[in-house]
Order: structure tokens, then C-alpha cells, then sequence
């Protein structure tokens, strides 16, 4: 009698053990799958509308809207739905500011309409940090080929031939893209791209031969859009 109850003992010992281990398996499982299908969503599904301007918590640096006039070449009035990233560029232009890059953009519309005539984008920001906007935030931009239906660009100007940015170009840079990404509510820097992860094309150069510092650039947007959800 003895020996059979702590052999039925031992039985349910073994089944609570195996149904808690069951259990365990199967919420790992449960878990994979939905921070998998979470992670499919967020980064192919997801839309981020403009959000409301009061919820805005990152501060927005000063913009000077000079809008191109609606043409094919440079500003087709196409419709942006939603924005899933940003796309950085750099002028390719040195020592030219962010007034002669819009305008070069609005010489366009005189232009034949093919393909390599289309050039625009959503921002420049100028040598002494100044950042002009080009195209309203609801329409696409001709800057970053397959991604011009999903994401905002920003050109940014340089001094010299290597394509680094000046200090001021730079902290607008970090000052601009926060806003952008809190405003659209972007929630991985990954989703901070250069044109040369879209196509190949060395835009921006430096960024694209000095992966660290492509880094460190992400990693201070980032850090400036943390540092604003923090302190609201
Ligand atoms: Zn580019």
C-alpha cells in the first residue's frame, strides 16, 4: 500500500512537471510568434499618419518653407500617405547652400520630362545649419527612387569634396530628423536610412565610407529623440 502511493506519487510529480514544462514551451512559442508577427507588422504594415502637433514632444528646429512650383520634374503633388523612415542624402555640390540646391531643384521644371530630370526633396539644410523645406510633408519628393512613396528626405550640404557635414549642417540634421521621427512616431533607428541603403549609390559619401560615424549620427538622432520623451 505504501509503496503504490509514492509510486502514484512519483507519477504526478512527473505529470505536473511535463504539464509545467508543456506550458512553458507553448508561451515561449506563443511569445516568438507574436514579437515575430509584431516586428513583420511594424516594419512592412505599420502606417504612421501625421500625428496631432500637441503631442508632439521633441521641439521643432526653425523651418523656412520656399515649396517648389508643382511640376513633373521636381514636385508631381503626388500624394504621401504615410511616412515609414527618413532618408539622408548630401548634396554631392560642396560649398553650394540650401537656397541654390532648392532653386536648382525649381530650375527643373523647365526641363524635358524624363526620368534623370527628376530631382527634388523634401528638405535642405544649409552650411550655417538653415533648413529650408521643399515639399510640403503630405506629398512625395523625386529623392530616394523606391522609397519616395514611404519616407521623407533631407539633403544636406557640405563644404569640401569628401561629403562630411559642418557642425551647423549637422546638429540641424539631428535637430530636424528627432522632430521627424517623433512627429511620425518612427520607433526604430533603423528606419533611419542613407539613400545608399535603398539603391548602392555612395549618398552621402562620408557616411557611406565611415560606417562608424553613420552610426554615430543614427545613434545621436536616436539619443535626441529619447532625451525629449524623457524630460515630457
Ligand atoms: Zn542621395
Amino acid at each position: 500500500m505504501k509503496k503504490l502511493t509514492r509510486k502514484k506519487k512519483q507519477q504526478l510529480r512527473r505529470n505536473i512537471i511535463l504539464v509545467a514544462a508543456a506550458g512553458i514551451v507553448a508561451a515561449a512559442l506563443l511569445g516568438m510568434v507574436l514579437s515575430v508577427t509584431g516586428f513583420i507588422y511594424n516594419r512592412y504594415f505599420a502606417k504612421h499618419p501625421v500625428v496631432a502637433y500637441d503631442k508632439i514632444r521633441v521641439e521643432q528646429p526653425e523651418i523656412t518653407e520656399d515649396f517648389l512650383t508643382t511640376n513633373p520634374n521636381s514636385r508631381p503633388g503626388t500624394k504621401l500617405k504615410y511616412v515609414k523612415g527618413i532618408v539622408i542624402h548630401y548634396t554631392a555640390n560642396p560649398g553650394t547652400g540650401a537656397k541654390a540646391n532648392r532653386d536648382y531643384f525649381e530650375s527643373r521644371k523647365d526641363q524635358e520630362e524624363i526620368s534623370s530630370n527628376k530631382v527634388s526633396s523634401h528638405f535642405v539644410i544649409g552650411l550655417k545649419g538653415e533648413i529650408v523645406q521643399c515639399i510640403p510633408l503630405d506629398e512625395i519628393a523625386y529623392a530616394s527612387n523606391d522609397r519616395n512613396s514611404d519616407t521623407i528626405s533631407i539633403e544636406c550640404c557640405h563644404p569640401r569634396k569628401n561629403g562630411k557635414f559642418n557642425r551647423k549642417t549637422y546638429h540641424a540634421l539631428i535637430r530636424l530628423c528627432a522632430w521627424l521621427c517623433d512627429r511620425y512616431e518612427i520607433e526604430s533607428p533603423d528606419d533611419i536610412i542613407r539613400h545608399y541603403d535603398v539603391t548602392g549609390k555612395l549618398c552621402p559619401l562620408y557616411y557611406v565610407k565611415h560606417s562608424d560615424k553613420w552610426k554615430k549620427l543614427r545613434e545621436d538622432i536616436w539619443n535626441k529623440v529619447l532625451d525629449s520623451q524623457y524630460k515630457s
